[in-house]
Parts: C-alpha cells; structure tokens; sequence
C-alpha cells in the first residue's frame, strides 16, 4: 500500500492513515495522501488495462494494505458512451456520458462505500453510522452487510421509499427521523456518542475514504479518452464529493505524470 498519511487541505495539519480518523481538529475534512513518486515506480498506466474492469484496478491509489479486507460487488469500469445525436442537439462536439447507473446499487455512491467499507473493516470498525437522504444509505448498508459489519442509518421521513427499503433488506438497522437530514446528522451524532467508541461516523464529509472510492471516475474517465484529460467535466451533484474526488485524481494524475499540466473545466450541476 501507498497510503503514507492524511492531511488537512485547511490548516495542513497531517494525521496517522494507521487509525480512524473523522475530521481535522480545525473542522476540515481531511484527505488521503500517497507516495506518489513510489506508485509511479511501481506501475505505469499501461498497465491498468491488464487488470480486472472494476474500481480496483487502481489499487496502487487506494488505501486498502490487505486484499483480503476489499469489500468488492464489482463496482466501478462504467461505460463512457458517445453520444452524438444529444450532442448536435444542444450544439456540444464529442458529448460523452458515464453511465454510473449499472453500479451495484444502481449509483455512484456505492464507489465511496466499496473502499469507505473496505479500509474501514481494515481498522477494526464493526459498525458505522450515517444520515443521508436516500442513496448513500443504500450503497454503505449494502457494503457493510458485504464486509460482515453493522450499520445504523438515519433518513428523514421524507427520504424515498426504496432507499428505506434497500437498507431494511441489507439488514441495517434503520431509523427515521420527522425532519431533516440536519437532524439525522444530529441523530448520528448522539448514537456515536451514545455508543462509547463501539460506533464510528461514516458520514459524508466525515471519514476520508469514500472519497478515494468517488475519485477513480477520474481516473476511469481519464484512462478510457486513452490517458487524455477532456475539455470539460460536467457533474450533477449533491454534497458534492463525487466531482471533489474526481479534482483530487486529475491532480494525483498530473503529479504521476500520467497526464499533462492542462486540466480539465469542472462544473458542479445542481
Ligand atoms: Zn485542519
């Protein structure tokens, strides 16, 4: 494993990756950081193109030391589809589409908790806790029950219907709160504290692995142009981690010499 430490991108203060670690002491979200020099020794992109069509192809790039903790239903290697009758439409040359759809899940948050789970089996956790307004909630129960852990999971009541439902059968233990998700967020926080460390805060924001399982659409997009950057990223986006991992790839990239100094335009849709 590369994973050399976490660091917060606020106030700089760095972290040991050994141990679970939430936020900075300063508020910040921290993030995962990597020898890059040494991935770069070890493995040219060529090489990604032998390996499995799933997110962990980019092993070198995530924080997972044993294999035996990778917590996998084949997520990620998504399509990238041409679409050039939409793109004469709305007058956009070369308008591409990764289709994230055909994710176990059936979304790109299952990428966060593939490896949120994974390295967090890694550390011990036998039981994470989150708020979330539906489909996070599904793809982090769906993962732990892979990886043989609890999860708590809490929804305002307004949350759809089948994300209540596809955490009931991944048997977490669901609770529903009148309000929203501010208050599930306070919910989680009281359960955490109420649990004396038997708990850990998997929230979105709150731990810094889910956000190395979101970054290889970077990676992905980047591998399937044939290791070229595009002109533009546009991303819909909720809390807006997806398009932040794809930013921390392009830049992990740039420094493994993978792509060239030029990045692409990032846009958040909401
Ligand atoms: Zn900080």
């Amino acid at each position: 494993m590369y994973l050399t430490h976490l660091d917060c991108p606020r106030c700089g203060l760095e972290y040991a990756a050994d141990k679970l670690q939430n936020l900075c002491e300063c508020g910040s979200p921290l993030l995962a950081r990597y020898d890059l020099p040494a991935v770069a020794k070890a493995v040219t992109p060529e090489r990604f193109g032998l390996r499995p069509a799933d997110l962990w192809r980019y092993r070198e790039l995530l924080p997972v030391a044993d294999p035996r903790h990778v917590t996998t239903l084949g997520e990620g290697w998504t399509p990238l589809l041409r679409t050039p009758s939409y793109g004469a439409e709305i007058g956009i040359a070369d308008l591409m589409v990764k289709d994230e759809g055909l994710i176990p899940t059936g979304s790109f948050k299952a990428r966060g908790a593939a490896v949120g789970v994974s390295r967090a089996r890694e550390l011990g956790v036998e039981r994470i806790a989150m708020p979330t307004n539906g489909n996070a909630g599904s793809a982090w129960a769906t993962y732990a029950a892979r990886a043989g852990m609890g999860a708590t999971i809490v929804m305002p009541l307004a949350a759809p219907t089948i994300c209540r439902r596809e955490c009931v059968a991944a048997g977490a233990d669901l609770r529903l709160v009148d309000g929203l998700i501010s208050d599930a967020g306070r919910r989680v926080a009281e359960l955490i504290a109420e649990s004396d460390g038997a708990i850990f805060d998997a929230g979105t924001l709150r731990e810094p692995y889910r956000l190395e399982g979101k970054k290889t659409m970077g990676y992905e997009i980047v591998e399937q142009l044939g290791w070229q950057v595009p002109d533009v990223i546009i991303y819909p986006t909720g809390g807006g981690v997806g398009l932040i991992g794809i930013h921390k790839a392009l830049h992990e990239m740039r420094e493994l010499g993978w792509v060239g100094d030029k990045l692409p335009r990032l846009v958040a849709v909401q």
